[in-house]
Order: C-alpha cells, then structure tokens, then sequence
C-alpha cells in the first residue's frame, strides 16, 4: 500500500523488468473481504494501470479457492481489460496461514472441474492475448509439482529483511538458518555453499518412497515446505504425492474439510490470528 506511480517509475528506471500482482477476486467486496483490508482490490488495479503506462508487462496472479472460484471467468476478462500479459491461475498452496485456513478454502472436485473448463476454453479464446497457466491443486493431483523447479536448482529469491531463500516460503521450515545478503558471504557462495541450499538439493537427501522413485529427478519429491507443515519433517515425501504414506488419510481431511459449511477466515496477524467476525463471511 505504500507503492506510488513515482516509486513504481524509479524502479522501472533502476531495471524492474516485470510486475506480479496477486489478486483475490475481481472485485472488492470478495477481494477486499480476504485481503482483510479494505480498499486493497482498488489500489491493486490503481497499480496494475501504472504498470501498463510505464511499458512494464504484467502478470495478474489470481489467488483461487472455494470461496473465489466463481469469479474465476471475470478474473479472466478483468486481465485482459488490465492489459496483462499473462495470468496465473494459483491454487492456494496450503501452508503458513492458508494452512490455518484450509477448511475455509478447500475448493470441491466440482469447482476444479469447473476451473479446468473455464481455464481451457480462455486458453484457446485468448491465444496470442493473454497467456494463461494453471496447475492443477495439489490435492487433487497424484504427483506434486517439482517445486520452484527443485530445491536450489533453479531459484532464489531475497526476502525483505535480506534472506537468501530458496522459495517464498522456507522460512517456513524451521532449523534451518538462511545466510542474509548482508553477511559476508556473495550470493554465489550462498548459492553454492551455505547449508540451507545444499539440505534438500538434488536428490542424495531423500527418504523412502522418493529415493528408490523413478519420478525422483521429475519432482525431486514435491515440496518441502508443504512435507514440513503436514508431516512435521521437510525431509519426508511430500504428502500430496499417491506414494505418500501419509496422502489418503490427507486427502480423505481435505475432502471433508471442502464440503464443510465453514466460511469464516481466520486473519494473519501478531496475536496468532483473528477470527472473522459479522456477518459478511461468505456463508
Ligand atoms: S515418491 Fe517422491 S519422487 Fe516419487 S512421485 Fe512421489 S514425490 Fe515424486
């Protein structure tokens, strides 16, 4: 909220190449209700504008879940009115606090066939408009995603306070120390060298049933946040692999969980969460 059209030129002006925007609805009475902030959904499209006049391509990030998927066919056509590039079609991922949330997230079976519909038919229609990707969530998939392209293969981002990850969201994982950019160390050495990239590198980390797996060099095991916040080891196979031994009895939680009549938000905060109050809650 404390980006401005001036500050957004300064960094188009110092190299930014390209903006994301993540949105969580086409509209502000959904958007602004799980944003938990009012306002938010206007000042995202406010900045979706400016990325556009200043030539900057732009990605609209379409956060979905049981409670936005209805909206999925606006979000399409509110991308191509923003004169996006192209749109991600996100299924939340459950950890952090979409974990603490899932049972007020968890599409249906019915809602992700719906989602595959929409987004096949906006692909052909949209082609050479507006490129769309869409994964299919991860519990209702039988082999996870090879996550960030494998871990410390392919990626590093740098978050706020200076950490050198190896996604958005491993400090999530924790025992695990990541160098900062203002230690002494150089990204190149923390990439090759500091113990939170080498831990879940490759494949010479892995438990049974990835070690011995014929996909192990496809999806070097899935996630290791998702491993870490459902199983309580990073180290383990990814739950929402089949092989899992641990996948039915989560899959079995997340269908239960998806036809629960449970609507209300619990919102990120210091105190451990706010539970939605009124009577604005979807239900
Ligand atoms: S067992 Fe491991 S390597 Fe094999 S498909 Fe599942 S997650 Fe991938």
């Amino acid at each position: 909220m404390l980006l401005t059209r001036e500050r957004l030129a300064a960094l188009a002006d110092a190299g930014l190449c390209h903006v994301q925007i993540s949105f969580q609805g086409n509209e502000p009475a959904v958007a602004d209700r799980v944003a938990g902030l009012k306002n938010a959904h206007e000042k995202k499209i406010e900045v979706a504008r400016w990325t556009r006049e200043l030539e900057l391509p732009l990605t609209v990030n379409a956060v979905m879940h049981r409670q936005n998927l209805h909206q999925l066919a606006d979000i399409v056509q509110m991308a191509v009115d923003l004169d996006a590039d192209r749109l991600e079609v996100a299924n939340v991922q459950y950890y952090g606090w979409a974990l603490k949330n899932r049972a007020a997230l968890m599409p249906t079976l019915e809602q992700i066939e719906e989602t595959s519909r929409i987004v096949e038919e906006a692909a052909v229609r949209l082609k050479g408009i507006l490129a769309i990707d869409y994964v299919v969530p991860d519990y209702y998939a039988l082999r996870p995603k090879k996550c960030m392209g494998g871990w410390g293969r392919q990626f590093f981002n740098i978050s706020p306070a200076g950490k050198v990850l190896p996604c958005h969201a491993a400090e999530s994982i924790t025992g695990l120390e990541f160098e900062s950019v203002r230690s002494n160390h150089s990204i190149a050495w923390i990439w090759q060298n500091s113990e939170a990239f080498n831990r879940y590198r490759g494949t010479g980390w892995m438990k049974e049933p990835c070690r011995s797996c014929e996909f192990r060099e496809i999806d070097f095991g899935g996630c290791r946040c998702q491993a870490f916040a459902l199983t309580g080891d990073a180290g383990n196979t990814d739950p929402a692999c089949t092989l899992s031994p641990m996948h039915e009895q989560l899959f079995k939680q997340a269908e239960l969980e998806a036809a629960s009549e449970n609507t209300r938000f619990v919102y990120r905060n210091f105190a451990g969460g706010t539970l939605e109050t009124g009577d604005n809650h979807g239900a």
